[in-house]
């Protein structure tokens, strides 16, 4: 029997209609049309028969069918349990496994270590907009085993994943992601290719997560404390919002920046993530005491 074509829209909204499926716009719900950009994603995953693929939200199963057909085996997390008895319907992959539950909740590092053993897991996912950053945070925070993130984004957002320091776009997002991985925008995607269409076109972000971090710091809470303050308060200088932020004295922090060779006027969003780590190691030796 032929594969049910997921992408296509009179396919979708027929399925969709037939269950009384509502999209909802809380959740993020648009969902991909275009049978090219699932399988280019699957392309950018790099998956073979070595591959266990984690995604988040499979939603109505496009991204989800391109990824079965390539993994050894993918496990999909989507919180909206009204997509079940779509799901039985349409998506009858052995190599597939369907956990109804919120990301944002879940213990994922267990799944990942039950579920993907002696796998090269990859995470692939068209992100909901309205959580991407605290989806991208959690997976950099928790350490997953994972060589790979391919995930789709609002493009305003990719770019602050992608930007460099002193530009507008920067932000602690920025340093989080550069710290564990090297990014690169892999393709850029039309508002066209999604039902419901958005107001905005989005990118398709590839992370390669690093061996180890780009840089070695005394104390990585430390550090992102540090990155966190500076741009909490994005209009003062790197010695008042650091003072003021961390509860920190002016004398300390003014000590640190010192002899992390860094002008106490500057603003947090010039300084690179080396610089980051200089503060943060100075600072640490003398708050510690
Ligand atoms: N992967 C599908 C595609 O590409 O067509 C759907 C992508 S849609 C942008 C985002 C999906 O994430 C929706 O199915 C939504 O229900 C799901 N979702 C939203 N919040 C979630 C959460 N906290 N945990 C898991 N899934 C979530």
């Amino acid at each position: 029997m032929d594969e049910i074509k997921l992408y296509s829209p009179k396919v979708m909204m027929d399925i969709l209609d037939r269950y009384g499926f509502k999209f909802s716009k809380g959740l993020g719900q648009n969902f991909l049309i275009d049978g090219n950009i699932t399988k280019r994603i699957a392309e950018i995953a790099d998956l073979d028969n070595s591959s266990g693929v984690l995604e988040i939200g499979p939603g109505f199963g496009t991204l989800t069918q391109a990824l079965c057909k390539k993994a050894n085996k993918v496990v999909a997390i989507e919180v909206d349990k009204s997509l079940t008895e779509v799901h039985k319907g349409i998506l009858n992959y052995s190599n597939l496994k369907i956990i109804y539950e919120d990301f944002l909740k879940l213990d994922v590092k267990k799944i990942i270590e039950e579920e993907f053993k002696g796998l090269d897991v990859k995470v692939v996912a068209n992100l909901p907009y309205y959580i991407t950053t605290p989806i991208i945070m959690k997976i950099l925070e928790e350490k997953y085993k994972v060589s790979k993130i391919v995930v789709m984004v609002q493009k305003e957002v990719a770019q602050r994943l992608n930007s460099k320091a002193g530009t507008k776009e920067y932000g602690a997002i920025t340093l989080a992601v550069q710290y564990r991985a090297d990014t690169d925008i892999a393709m850029i995607v039309p508002n066209s290719v999604f039902m419901p269409k958005p107001k905005v076109d989005s990118a398709v972000v590839e992370f390669k997560i690093l061996p180890k971090p780009k840089i070695e710091v005394l104390d990585e809470n430390m550090l992102f404390a540090v990155i966190k303050a500076s741009f909490s308060q994005r209009r003062k200088t790197i010695l008042n919002g650091l003072s003021n932020s961390l509860n920190l004295s002016k004398e300390l922090i003014n000590e640190s920046l010192v002899c992390a060779g860094i002008d106490s006027g500057i603003r947090g969003e010039k300084l690179t993530l080396e610089e980051f780590g200089r503060i943060s190691d100075e600072i640490f030796k003398r708050a510690k005491d």
